[in-house]
């Protein structure tokens, strides 16, 4: 016999295509797809207008199954986030962000992530695996109709979703397609590409097939302005320097649903925050901007963790470079921070990930290496082991 399916594995294609293996018409996978995502239907007995025949066949083949649910936080603020078991001792985290206008769930894309970035808490933790499909819908599928419920509405309740929880969403790529797929089907939760933001490192490859397959909203986390510092802090950009990254996110444009890409720069105390970073950064972006390259910057305030070494940049710091920035003509927003009571805020997630790699190693030894303030076209910094 084989294992049961779990239907959240697939994109519309993929249930159709399962459906086809049970000897259904295609438009059965919509009618299916649609009680599953659109009314959070996962009891195949009470999809009425599903022929008995074919509730019967999936009775006994398939199943929708939400991730166990380890822990639920709710903030001061209102910001969510639970903790979601995968298995094998991991834990990853999603966190919903209600706004006035618009309510924001920041989902996970591995259990842990291999990058190693120095200010990221799920970097410390090291790697365990990518998620699956049906892992990275879960999170969604569980909270829009768990916030429904919850508000007592039959509206759409999530109406952004920020692929900026745990794990770096472009080393997982064939796992994340058909999750964005889900989430821009009009079938599955219809969100605009432009509601849907892939967060990445700069993964520089997978940027250029999401261009090609699935052209969603694109946030690049930069954090320093040469190749020197970024070296230190973002360990993936001695395999793709800042040229080729900028290069790259040129190229995405041409497809982009938004017609600029955003910059995440996380504000470190000491290290990227100085003056002389805002001018190279303003110098760089300048150079690219002649072959195309548009783009606007969030600032975010570093979450601080005690094993990271580093400090939270002061506000008034904050709002220096912003200003320099914007005075350059970058347009430059300030990211207010969430959750922070509850550590759901940019980093802080941490979620429990048994490191099946040596990342966690590593980063202990990089511990010791201290951080300062790079000189603008410095030469690169020597790289710690990896
Ligand atoms: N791996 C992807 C997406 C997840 S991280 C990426 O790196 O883009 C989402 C954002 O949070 C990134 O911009 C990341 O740099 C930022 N971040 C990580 N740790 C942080 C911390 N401690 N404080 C503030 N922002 C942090
Ligand atoms: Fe991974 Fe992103 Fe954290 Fe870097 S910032 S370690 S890429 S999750």
């Amino acid at each position: 016999m084989t294992a049961p399916v779990n239907l959240l594995d697939f994109d519309l294609e993929g249930l159709a295509a399962y459906c086809e293996t049970l000897g259904e018409k295609r438009f059965r996978a919509t009618q299916l797809f649609r009680w599953i995502h659109q009314r959070g239907g996962s009891d195949f007995g009470q999809m009425s207008d599903l022929a008995k025949s074919l509730r019967e066949k999936l009775a006994g083949a398939a199943h929708v199954t939400a991730l166990p649910v380890l822990s639920q936080h709710a903030s001061r603020d209102g910001t969510i986030k639970w903790l979601f078991d995968v298995g094998g001792g991991n834990a990853v985290e999603a966190v919903f962000i209600p706004e006035d206008d618009r309510g924001t769930l920041c989902i996970s894309s591995q259990a842990g992530c291999a990058v190693g970035c120095r200010f990221c808490s799920t970097g410390h933790q090291g790697f365990s695996r990518n998620l699956g499909t049906g892992e990275i819908v879960a999170q969604l599928w569980f909270a829009e109709h768990f916030l429904r419920r919850h508000l007592q509405t039959g509206e759409r309740v999530i109406s952004n979703v920020v692929m900026m929880g745990m794990g770096e969403p472009l080393q997982n790529y064939d796992r994340l397609a058909p999750a964005l797929r889900t989430m821009l089907d009009d079938h599955g939760y219809g969100l605009s590409r432009r509601r849907v933001t892939v967060s990445t490192s700069g993964v520089v490859p997978m940027m250029d097939r999401l261009a090609q397959d699935c052209p969603v909203a694109l946030a690049v986390s930069l954090h320093a302005p040469s190749d020197a510092l970024r070296d230190a802090l973002v360990p993936l950009n001695r395999k793709y320097p800042l040229a080729e990254l900028l290069a790259a996110c040129t190229r995405y444009l041409a497809h982009a649903p938004r017609d600029f890409i955003t910059f995440e720069y996380c504000m470190l105390d000491g290290v990227n925050d100085q003056p002389e970073h805002a001018r190279t950064l303003i110098e760089l972006v300048r150079a690219h901007a002649a072959s195309g390259l548009r783009c606007k910057f969030n600032l975010i305030p570093f979450n601080p963790f005690p094993a990271s070494g580093l400090l939270r940049s002061p506000a008034p710091r904050v709002q220096a470079f912003a200003k320099a920035l914007n005075d350059a003509g970058i347009v430059t927003t300030v990211r207010k921070t969430r959750g922070d009571d509850i550590d759901a805020a940019c980093g802080q997630l941490a979620g429990d990930v048994r490191d099946r790699t040596r990342v966690a190693e590593r980063m202990a030894r990089q511990r010791s290496v201290v951080l300062h303030p790079v000189p603008a076209g410095a030469a690169r910094a020597p790289t710690p082991a990896s």
